[in-house]
């Protein structure tokens, strides 16, 4: 295969998510500047198919064997992508010398060691997968600047601080003159709910975000507010910065994507629509600006913008972040395993919503924290987090939670 000089190499990993769509919506709006040259997701082989079919990427990666079989097959005579099976295809691709750029799309730690990869490998990182950097955000931000990677993230908001911050001529935003960060929160489905509406919350409930077009994943962490949790801990990470240097503010229209503010009392803010694209943009054009096909900002029609602060009575995953990233080394990766087993619990019905945060608090009470000086000390605390958080998971489904138990 020749590669085009001039054209950026992209590995979209999750391709087949609600990023990854948008990722190659953006790449199809640039073809001389884009080259879909890996995608990879999980085990959607209709839609990986189709991917494949519009953008003839050099490989495609399916996670689960028996996906990678059906594409194979699907694609003989079709298109001459060569279809890669298992995790191990993630990382050949996220390393591979061809590769400019990689989009971290896949959701939880199962994206971890395929960003781990990119970062020692020194490509240019698009960083969606927030899970990675709160398992192993010491691991891999070490890796990234021993290896010249450059992270951009995607995250709305902290692609919004990236953009107020003071930048260097290199990647690395600075600190000069910075007091605060503030991370904007739209506040999820439930903001305006009683602790007991909360409480009999359905999963199609909590997947109805009221801005965001998203996978269900995220939407219950929004739901929860474990996703503004998590994403304090991301700012930490990519930012260097305390937590108590990061506020939460909940403001619900998400049009402000967050702010920075500074000692002279300025406050630098990103606006925009909710549309994933905006960011996305940013990372593959950068450190240039292109085309995102987003509508643009029409202010007077919007003409409020609401701020208020977060509750952390009706949603207690936000305090229990906080008292994560407080207690450091692997506790933020049992967190997050521990938050991963009981979303997927609550999205098949078998626990209530209040049960998530009661899940987390006992896999974190119950594990110890320890430096995180490996891969395989962050996947084990992830192991172990599951098994402990996995017993906890079948108590609660028995007896579902009253409204304020957590
Ligand atoms: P999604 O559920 O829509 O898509 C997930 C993708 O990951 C799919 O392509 C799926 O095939 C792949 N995947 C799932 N399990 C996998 C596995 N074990 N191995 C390999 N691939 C696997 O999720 P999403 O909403 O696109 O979110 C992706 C990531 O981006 C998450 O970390 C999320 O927190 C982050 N993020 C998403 C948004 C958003 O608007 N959707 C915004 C900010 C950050
Ligand atoms: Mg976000």
């Amino acid at each position: 295969m020749v590669v085009v000089p001039g054209i950026q190499q992209v590995a979209v990993l999750g391709s087949t998510g609600s990023i990854g769509v948008s990722t190659l919506d953006v790449i199809a709006r640039h073809p001389q500047r884009f080259r879909a040259w890996a995608l990879a997701a999980h085990r959607s082989v209709d839609t990986l198919a189709a991917q494949c079919e519009a953008f003839h990427p050099r490989y495609a990666v399916m996670v689960d064997p028996d996906a990678a079989e059906a594409l194979r097959k699907r694609l003989a005579g079709a298109c001459d992508t060569e279809v890669l099976a298992g995790a191990e295809g993630l990382q050949r691709i996220a390393a591979h010398a061809d590769v400019d750029a990689v989009m971290a799309a896949i959701v939880g730690a199962a994206g971890l060691p395929s960003t781990l990869a990119a970062a020692e490998a020194g490509k240019r990182i698009l960083l969606a997968n927030k899970e990675s950097l709160v398992m192993a955000g010491h691991l891999l931000m070490a890796a990234a600047r021993k290896a010249g990677a450059v992270i951009l993230p995607i995250d709305s908001e902290h692609n919004a601080i990236f953009q107020c911050l003071p930048q260097g001529r290199d990647a690395t935003p600075g600190l000069e003159g910075v007091s605060r960060i503030l991370l904007t929160a739209s506040g999820g489905p439930f903001r305006n709910w009683t602790a007991e509406a909360i409480a009999a919350a359905t999963p199609a409930e909590a997947c109805a975000h009221p801005n965001w077009s998203m996978g269900r994943k995220i939407s219950v962490d929004s739901a929860t507010l474990m996703n503004k949790g998590l994403e304090l801990i991301e700012a930490c990470w990519l930012f260097d910065v305390a937590p108590s240097r990061v506020e939460i503010v909940v403001h619900p229209e998400s049009i402000v994507h967050s702010l920075v503010q500074y000692v002279d009392g300025s406050v630098l803010a990103q606006l925009g629509n909710p549309d994933m694209r905006t960011p996305i943009a940013y990372g593959l054009g950068w450190p240039q600006r292109i085309d995102a096909g987003v509508a643009p900002l029409d202010l007077v029609a919007l003409s409020r913008l609401h701020f208020e602060a977060p509750d952390e009575g009706r949603f207690p995953c936000l305090r229990l972040a906080r008292e994560a990233a407080a207690a450091g080394g692997t506790a933020m990766a049992v967190c997050n395993a521990a938050n991963e087993v009981a979303v997927q619990a609550f999205l098949a019905g078998g626990i209530g919503f209040n049960a998530i945060p009661a899940v987390i608090e006992a896999a974190l009470a119950a594990m110890p924290v320890v430096e995180p000086t490996s891969l395989s000390v962050v996947e084990a605390a992830d192991r172990e987090a599951r098994e402990i958080a996995a017993l906890h998971v079948a108590r609660y489904s028995s007896r579902p939670l009253a409204g304020g138990e957590n």
